[in-house]
């Protein structure tokens, strides 16, 4: 089923997102966690890709998994930059061929030591990936929104210019970046629909789980971290199940507000982990996400699972 129809039909669409590990065993276990987040009953999982291309066939492998065995909508995230049209769509076929329905269009961050300059050929922009993807593929189709801007674009409203210029392309849905303040959503959503974005923006939700990966990824992906949230991360330090505990909290009231305000979606980085959301679920309780059918979660299973989550440590 197509991505977009779930947020056509449903007042509430709900999904998960996972990276593919970097070893067979690592997936075995990603496959278990998954079939525990599938009680939450979501409406797909979304499984991210490498720009770097080396874990591509791990990430088709994985969201074919999803679908076929677990008998959950799945969708592949797929990056473009520096890549050849032939080698795009030689993947994409590939992609066709596991019965994939559903993709999340992208550019993928730039290497580091990549050189400004494209090479010729190559894609440098999400907005021709999604032109090649509508002019020979039928997958359902989202692209990525950036609520605080993107990081290399001085310009807010150009930057919502060219996630327009996507939409136009045949994005059907925008899932955000990372915020923590739920303000910048909000204002991205007013501004987009401004300019005639008129496709559903999904809110990114990250429950935090450590001090210096979030701080990582809130610079990757020029995220504000709000000062009081800082302050409470700063002086929780590397005490990591204090850290888990102060994300599910400050992630069920980013939700909450959400939620009252009637956003069409929620997406979560999940970081292979199933802890977070569930508990998450917990405090937020049925009236929220008892839409997709999901199932009560006893509080000592969250306990169980925060006490094997800190044996495991983050992949
Ligand atoms: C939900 C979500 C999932 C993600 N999953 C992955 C993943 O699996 N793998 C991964 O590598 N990355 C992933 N990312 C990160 C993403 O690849 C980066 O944020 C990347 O830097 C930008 O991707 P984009 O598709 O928004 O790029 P684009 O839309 O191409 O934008 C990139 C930059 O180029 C500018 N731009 C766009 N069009 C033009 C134009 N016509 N002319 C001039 N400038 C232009 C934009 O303003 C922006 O500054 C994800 C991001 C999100 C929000």
């Amino acid at each position: 089923m197509k991505i977009q129809e779930f947020y056509a039909r449903s007042p509430l669409t709900y999904s998960f997102e996972v990276f593919p590990p970097k070893t067979d065993r690592g997936v075995l276990k990603l496959y278990d966690t998954i079939a525990e987040l599938k009680a939450l009953d979501p409406s797909f999982i979304s499984v991210t890709f490498a720009p770097d291309r080396t874990n591509r066939d791990r990430t088709f492998q994985i969201a074919a998994h999803v679908k076929k065995k677990l008998g959950l909508e799945s969708m592949f995230h797929f990056t473009c930059i520096g890549a050849t049209e032939e080698q795009i769509i030689q993947d994409l076929d590939m992609a066709r061929a596991l019965d994939l329905e559903n993709i999340l269009a992208l550019r993928g961050d730039r290497p580091e030591e990549a050189p400004s300059a494209p090479v010729r050929n190559t894609f440098r922009y999400a907005y021709q990936l999604v032109l090649l993807i509508k002019d020979r593929y039928d997958f359902g189709m989202g692209v990525a929104g950036h609520p605080e801007g993107h990081i290399e674009c001085q310009d807010k409203e150009q930057d919502l210019q060219h996630l327009k210029e996507k939409v136009d392309a045949g994005g059907e849905f925008v899932i955000t970046q990372i915020f923590f303040d739920n303000g910048y959503y909000y204002d991205f959503v007013e501004r987009a629909q401004r300019i005639g974005i008129s496709v559903p923006i999904i809110p990114g939700i990250l429950p935090i789980l450590n001090l210096t990966q979030v701080k990582r990824f809130a610079a990757l992906a020029g995220a504000t971290i709000p000062p009081n949230l800082a302050r409470h991360l700063e002086r929780l330090g590397d005490n990591d199940a204090a850290v888990r505990k102060l994300g599910i909290d400050y992630a069920t009231q980013q939700c909450l507000g959400l939620l009252e305000q009637g956003v069409p979606g929620i997406h979560f980085y999940c970081l292979n982990r199933s802890a977070s959301v569930k508990a998450i679920f917990k405090n937020l309780g049925p009236r929220w996400f008892s839409g997709n059918g999901n199932e009560e979660i006893s509080k000592e299973k969250v306990e169980v699972e925060m006490v094997k989550d800190q044996v495991y440590g983050v992949e």
